[in-house]
């Protein structure tokens, strides 16, 4: 349990508390725990969903597909994946942007497989 010196009385307080108890002010310097907001590894999810949602909707173009823009897309689909997979492992606090970039890459990664099927039948 450690204790931390008020900014504004210099009163013993609880780490954890927000304002002090003797003078009220608030204790911005606290070192809390980590906010589940930035850091800089979530760039990395945010990167992965970016190109999950970027291939998802290059899915809904309607445009014919050659195996050259699969190919491109497949690889884009495999990059985003991966950095999702990445920022997963390295288990910070945008896992759930990670998360669901990888799922989108996913979801794209096996449609651009079904439709290079499809382009290499016709
Ligand atoms: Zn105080």
């Amino acid at each position: 349990m450690a204790m931390v010196f008020c900014r504004g009385c210099a009163h013993q307080l609880h780490e954890t508390a927000h304002t002090c108890p003797q003078c009220g002010a608030p204790q911005f310097a606290v070192p809390a725990k980590p906010q589940a907001t930035g850091s800089q590894s979530s760039g990395l999810g945010i990167t992965s969903l970016i190109i999950g949602i970027i291939c998802l909707l290059t899915l809904f173009d309607d445009g014919a597909w050659d195996n050259e823009s699969l190919t491109g897309m497949s690889m884009i689909g495999g990059l985003g994946l991966l950095l999702g997979i990445i920022g997963i492992t390295q288990n910070r606090p945008a896992n759930g942007l990670a998360i669901a970039g990888v799922v989108m890459a996913s979801i794209s990664l096996a449609c651009f497989l079904g439709l290079f099927s499809q382009v290499n039948q016709l």
